[in-house]
């Protein structure tokens, strides 16, 4: 039988590691600029770290981890999120001794047992931002503009932002007392994650996509009335700066997000492009967390955006491809042709060229049309004759001009002056 990859996964493939390497180039170029420092955290962590920060009520905890014991009896589970590590990483290695102001972003595979469909699997990516220690608005709108340049740069097609305050725990303790009052005198017409999540999670009912459970929820009470004046201040604060910044944004009073975490500002950038899976980005602020995990009061915001839909976003609007080889080497299958070639692309590695030598078998023609095939700049034809006379022969494939020189004077002269014109796009 043929082995398969589990459900949920899925190997990325040449073709499609270049979308990926374009999107980790342009995100790093702006997170640099940005002055946010990337960090890299184990795939595997404490189960508890999990469960005291991301939340026991939360989908994640409750139904998604990848759990095991390991063979000394620890509980692990495999990270299904990145900012409980991060947290978790501040608050052990101190990294707030340094600079109480901490800038980090992160990328990396994430674990959760989802059903896979569409922009959602069982191991998937997360390029994340943190900013930690700052407790002004300015610092969500930092985060959000972040994300809203990447976005911006990416060619993903149209996207929308939705924002909204959550409050702080007191405040959503109070507005969750009220929402479930109102629920349970509606609970035989919620559908049925709804009626679960009365008991384990109030809030997020708000999220449900059931039209009927929406119908109730419009004459609900509504969150924003709960705001302590703190968090209707911050989220004021966030919109003026928003305008300022002239990103547009749709108030959604009923954005709540899945992690017990969070605090005052939660947003998601949404696109119409991906039918149900249609949040690309999600974030907010947790100023509770690290305090919560046992490390000092540090407030935070920050997002994490999933690879795998920005992916499919990028290539509805964008085509990439391989770039050209600089040289293809055909030699014929003497050893003294085969050692020839192996000394020329050795010496083109250490000058900084791609090459490759052709390895099939078939005459030096046969050999030279997969070079046209494999769309080399140049070939380096390296026969019989050419080895006795201690020269090799280099073609220019664009315009089958060829030249023969000695090892030595290709090494010496002719690479720099045939990148000097690959550079150029000048063959
Ligand atoms: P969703 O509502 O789609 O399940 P979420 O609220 O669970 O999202 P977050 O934990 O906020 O998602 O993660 C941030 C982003 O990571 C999401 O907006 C999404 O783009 C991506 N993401 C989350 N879960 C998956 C998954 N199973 N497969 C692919 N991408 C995912
Ligand atoms: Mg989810």
């Amino acid at each position: 039988m043929i082995m398969q990859s589990l459900r949920g996964t899925y190997d990325i493939l040449p073709e499609e590691i270049i979308y990926w390497n374009s999107v980790q180039k342009q995100a790093e170029a702006l997170l640099i600029n940005a002055n946010y420092k990337q960090i890299q955290t184990p795939l595997i962590e404490t189960k508890e770290l999990f469960e005291r920060s991301v939340g026991e009520g939360t989908d994640i905890v409750h139904k998604e981890m990848y759990s095991f014991e390991d063979q000394g009896g620890r509980k692990i589970t495999l990270r299904p999120e990145g900012t409980a590590s991060i947290a978790r990483c501040f608050i052990e290695k101190k990294l707030y001794t340094q600079n109480t102001i901490q800038k980090l972003w992160y990328f990396g595979p994430m674990f959760r047992y989802e059903r896979p469909q569409s922009g959602r699997q069982r191991q998937f990516h997360q390029l994340g931002i943190e900013c930690l220690g700052i407790q002004d608005a300015r610092a969500d709108a930092e985060v959000i503009s972040i994300a809203f340049n990447l976005l911006s740069n990416l060619n993903v097609g149209d996207f929308s932002l939705e924002i909204n305050s959550i409050g702080n725990s007191q405040d959503r303790a109070k507005y969750k007392e009220e929402l479930v009052k109102y629920l349970k005198k509606h609970e035989n017409s919620l559908d049925k994650d709804s009626k679960v999540r009365l008991s384990i999670n109030p809030l997020r009912i708000l999220d449900s996509k059931d039209k009927k459970t929406q119908e109730i929820l419009n004459t609900a009470p509504q969150l924003s009335n709960f705001l302590g004046e703190k968090s209707r201040q911050h989220f004021e604060n966030l919109c003026v700066y928003l305008n300022c910044l002239n990103i547009p944004y749709n108030l959604n009073s009923k954005l709540v997000r899945g992690l017990d975490y969070y605090s005052d500002t939660a947003f998601e950038f949404k696109t119409k492009l991906l039918g149900s899976q249609d949040t690309i980005c999600g974030g907010g602020r947790y100023d509770k967390l690290i305090d919560s995990l046992g490390g000092p009061f540090t407030p935070a915001v920050g997002w994490a955006i999933g690879i795998e839909r920005l992916l499919l976003l990028i290539k509805q609007n964008t085509s990439l491809n391989f770039k050209n080889l600089d040289y293809y080497i055909a030699a014929e299958n003497s050893m003294l042709c085969k050692i020839e070639s192996i000394i020329l692309f050795n010496e083109l590695l250490k000058n900084n060229c791609r090459a490759e030598i052709d390895s099939l078998p078939g005459s030096l023609k046969k050999k030279i049309t997969r070079c046209h095939k494999i769309q080399s700049n140049y070939c380096i034809i390296i026969g019989e004759n050419e080895v006795k006379n201690g020269t090799i022969i280099i073609r220019n494939m664009l315009t089958k001009e060829q030249i023969a020189c000695t090892r030595e004077e290709f090494i010496n002269n002719k690479i720099a002056k045939h990148k000097t014109l690959i550079a150029k796009n000048q063959i």
